[in-house]
């Protein structure tokens, strides 16, 4: 299934934020889409490693890494148990998990919390069960997300990333530092009080590195909130560029790309280049805010 394919470098050539290019990772796989296709690829390998056929993770009820985890773990042959957060809903992206047969568990904020003891204890009475951090979140992940770096061209001005767990962008500032690359790496967190990131993207790479610029305004209102103008630029954006985005991620960071080309942040020739992470089934959440 992770098979070593490369998704297409295209630039966008419309009007509207004409000249970037964008890393299309959304078209790897509709399901296991963009980063948690490269955050489960090494993920899976440590689980058939260890003999581990039960793959068990958390995430709240949008997850896009519960429908990534319940699909990729179907393709593969493997149970999958996801524990949800907060009281039993359905919606669209559930619906998906439990076709793909991942067996769905509802726990409430607090025993959430503690993600480790409910795995532990879930763990005791299934054999063989391998655990995966809410979003993918692990070394493994950040592997994956590295090799994205040598995908693409070496003369990159200005890469661009949105941030949850912080995760993905450890594994681009990763690849960028290995190759000793020029490359500024851009993340837009999408949570507010976004410099927590820096923290969460060390415990797997230097941060002290003037590479990385940390962009904590573009949260709008927090995770999975959103403003009328993001939602107005999404509706733009996408019938001019024939691209899906998402509200929760990569909304956020397309339009701080071209926010920061209105106020001239960047010089005139430089490259810059936007990771599509995926995630397009974020819009089913907020099917109604359009
Ligand atoms: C999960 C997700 C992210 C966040 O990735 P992290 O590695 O947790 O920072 C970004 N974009 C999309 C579309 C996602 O689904």
């Amino acid at each position: 299934m992770f098979t070593d394919l490369h998704s297409p470098l295209q630039q966008l050539k419309h009007s509207h934020l004409s000249g970037l290019w964008v890393k299309r990772d959304d078209l790897i796989d509709p399901y296991i889409s963009g980063n948690k296709w490269r955050k489960l690829k090494y993920i899976l390998k440590a689980a058939a490693t260890e003999n581990k056929n039960h793959l068990v993770t958390f995430g709240g009820a949008y997850s896009n890494h519960l429908v990534a985890t319940a699909s990729a773990a179907a393709r593969s042959g493997l149970k999958a148990t996801a524990f949800v957060r907060g009281e039993k809903v359905n919606n669209e992206m559930l619906v998906l998990c439990s076709l793909y047969g991942m067996e769905l568990i509802f726990i409430d904020r607090e025993t959430y919390k503690d993600k480790r003891a409910c795995y532990l204890q879930y763990a005791a009475k299934h054999g063989d069960t391998y655990f995966i951090d809410e979003g993918g979140a692990s070394a493994e992940a950040v592997l994956g997300c590295a090799e994205i770096i040598a995908e693409l061209p070496k003369d990159i001005d200005h890469l661009f990333c949105a941030a949850g767990t912080g995760t993905t962008a450890a594994g681009l500032l990763q690849g960028i530092q290995k190759a000793g690359l020029k490359t500024k790496l851009h993340v837009i967190p999408v949570l507010k009080g976004g410099e927590f990131i820096r923290k969460e993207i060390g415990h797997y790479v230097a941060t002290d590195d003037p590479r990385l610029v940390l962009h904590t305004d573009y949260h709008f209102g927090g995770y999975a909130k959103t403003k009328p103008e993001l939602l107005d630029f999404i509706k733009v954006f996408t019938a001019e560029h024939g691209m899906l985005i998402d509200p929760v991620y990569t909304a956020k960071m397309f339009f701080a790309i071209n926010d920061l080309g209105f106020k001239d942040y960047f010089a005139p020739q430089e490259k810059i280049v936007a990771l599509h992470t995926g995630g397009l089934l974020g819009i089913m959440g907020m099917k109604d805010l359009f």
